[in-house]
């Protein structure tokens, strides 16, 4: 289902209006975590009038150690309402468990699985079921016939609305983060069917290097770009070091609008 055999016409994935694979690269933006309500409304209120039109935002946090800050958890469900109330921007966050996917899938626009969790089938089957729309994140170990392989148990199941994004995979190499595989995205667009998105800011690590690998994601094809920013970065709960200022988050907009528009 996921390849592009099954499905001669590109699939354009329609959220709330924001047209995902429709031509126009799109640009989601917003903070790592929620971590409290001024944070997300403040970022939310400055993505949105720099040309975001999407919200990130994370209240379960998949941490790699169990003593780093998890997110809000469900008490920051009512504060992703009333952020996309307030902006009109659809939302999207990662839901990390079975548990809790009938509360997420109420309050999201857009269902995000992430890295982690890209091959957690039983997973992938119930909110295949729930027939919704979901940001697949590649696995930082998978291939990507992996990763279409997820995308399949999500269509398999009912969902029909999967938006692909590459957020960078483990390599020998250690000056970024991860590396990011933008090969990914003219071999998925051969391969699928499927838009797909690029995240630079967890596949660098670093908030230097988002800019340029923004452009180069734009450049290759990218359906558009999920980026992490935060009123003050250096204050981040999460993933402080990759995340854009607003004002870097500003000129990264009108620089990737520039080169989409020469496309
Ligand atoms: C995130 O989007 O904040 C996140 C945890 O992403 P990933 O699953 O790609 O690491
Ligand atoms: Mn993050």
């Amino acid at each position: 289902l996921a390849g592009r055999e099954a499905c001669p016409e590109r699939t354009v994935v329609d959220i709330g209006g924001v047209r995902i694979g429709g031509g126009r690269p799109v640009l989601i933006a917003g903070p790592c975590s929620a971590e409290n309500p001024d944070v997300l409304m403040e970022a939310a209120a400055a993505v949105k009038a720099s040309g975001a039109s999407m919200l990130r935002v994370g209240i379960f946090k998949p941490r790699t150690s169990p003593y780093s800050y998890q997110g809000l958890g469900r008490d920051g469900l009512s504060a992703l309402r009333d952020a996309r109330q307030e902006f009109g921007l659809p939302i999207v966050s990662e839901v990390m468990s079975v548990r809790d996917l009938d509360a997420v899938a109420d309050s999201v626009d857009l269902m995000q699985v992430g890295a982690r969790n890209m091959q957690n089938y039983s997973l992938l089957v119930e909110i295949g079921r729930t027939g919704r729309p979901v940001l697949l994140k590649r696995g930082m170990a998978a291939t990507v016939a992996d990763w279409l392989n997820a995308a399949e148990y999500l269509l398999a199941y009912g969902c029909r609305d999967v938006v692909l994004c590459e957020r960078g995979i483990r390599t020998f190499e250690r000056t970024t983060r991860f590396t990011l595989d933008l090969n990914a995205v003219p071999v998925v667009k051969e391969l699928s069917h499927l838009p797909v998105i690029v995240d630079p800011s967890h596949g660098t690590g670093a908030s230097r290097y988002v800019a340029p690998m923004s452009a180069a994601a734009i450049a290759a094809g990218a359906d558009g770009l999920i980026v992490e920013v935060h009123p003050r970065p250096d204050e981040a709960l999460s993933d402080g070091d990759q995340s854009l200022d607003f004002e870097q988050f500003h000129a990264l907009s009108a620089h990737v609008g520039r080169i989409a528009g020469a496309l």
